[in-house]
């Protein structure tokens, strides 16, 4: 049986990729210090909290376990965050992929999946996004992420590592059965906080810029549901060992406004969104969309939950449950 250590596996799109680990037989160990997972997501193998930054937590937990292989999401991502914050972020998502790295190399673990970003191209000169696009992230967690694709790099070329980078687009939506939800605190993401703004759990939905050069003003995103993301990764297990490094856009190849998900919202809830207008939010792309053939082509990556009436339902009935 496959194992996999799973960093960040309490957290939105970790907790989803076990669940479809253990769906297809693996186990994922989920090492995770909880400062923004949540310890009831982790339901299909043990938990180790523990922090990436503490270099013998890891080292102890690879000696135990001895995992097969590796998925990487643990790491600090608001981009918001991380214009008041970047040191902390280039601690966490650097130093963290570094000790890893480490822990792996000492500990004969050769297979890894990092969890990287379309941050990472910064505003692209065209749409869709290739993955040989020009890399020029416009925030401090976007060359966080670029950084540790780059550190990932160097360390496969000097060691016997195998990797996949995968660069989400916007993850969202939850697993159908409603079992997981997205849970953030705070929450920033646009699905949820339309969803609150519907149901008055939340206060009326402030749109970020509406000059923007696109459609209707507001910006344009590509919605992946996370478990088509989460299936992505268990594809990416069997991919790895027997294929060459690769960097890989995980989205659907298409776009929608922010005022088109609100609509989806209105129509899914049956009860109007109460908007408020805003100036732009800093770091945020006007329309930023994939290329995914490469992933449909390497990893057959098929997204099944990836329309927006599906991604909204099965939002909104976690909400309701509280996955
Ligand atoms: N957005 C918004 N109001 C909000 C949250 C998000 O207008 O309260 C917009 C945001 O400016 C971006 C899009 O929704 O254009 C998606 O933002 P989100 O934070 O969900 O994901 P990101 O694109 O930052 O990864």
């Amino acid at each position: 049986m496959t194992s996999v250590l799973v960093t960040g596996g309490a957290g939105y799109i970790g907790s989803h990729t076990c669940m479809a680990l253990a769906a297809n037989g693996m186990t994922p160990i989920v090492f995770d210090n909880l400062f923004r997972g949540h310890a009831d997501f982790v339901r299909w193998g043990p938990l180790i909290v523990g922090d990436i930054l503490d270099q013998a937590a890891l080292n102890d937990t690879f000696a135990r376990y001895r995992p097969d292989a590796v998925i990487h999401f643990a790491a600090l991502a608001y981009v918001g965050e991380s214009f008041s914050n970047p040191m902390t972020y280039y601690k966490n998502n650097v130093s963290g992929l570094v000790n890893i790295i480490e822990a792996m190399v000492k500990n004969g673990t050769q297979n890894i999946i990092l969890s990287s970003s379309c941050t990472i191209y910064g505003i692209p000169d065209t749409v869709p996004i290739p993955e040989n696009a020009p890399q020029r992230p416009i925030s401090p967690y976007g060359r966080s992420k670029l950084f540790c694709e780059q550190i990932l790099k160097d360390a496969a070329a000097s060691n016997d590592l195998n990797f996949v980078i995968f660069r989400y687009f916007n993850a969202s939506g939850a697993d159908a059965s409603g079992d997981l939800s997205e849970r953030h605190d705070p929450e920033t993401h646009l699905v949820p906080l339309a969803i609150d703004a519907a149901t008055n759990e939340g206060p009326a939905l402030p749109i970020f810029g509406s000059d923007y050069a696109t459609t209707d003003g507001t910006c344009e995103r590509d919605f992946i549901h996370v478990s088509d993301l989460a299936s992505a990764h268990v594809e990416a297990i069997s991919y790895l060992s027997k294929n060459a490094n690769i960097a890989l856009n995980l989205g659907t190849g298409r776009a929608h406004s922010v005022l088109q998900v609100v609509s989806a919202v209105e129509r899914v809830t049956g009860r109007p969104v109460p908007l408020t207008w805003g100036p732009r939010r800093p770091g945020d792309p006007p329309i930023l969309f994939s290329d995914p053939t490469l992933a449909q082509r390497l990893l057959r990556f098929r997204p099944k939950y990836s329309d927006l009436e599906t991604i909204i339902e099965t939002a909104w009935r976690s909400r309701r449950g509280q996955g």
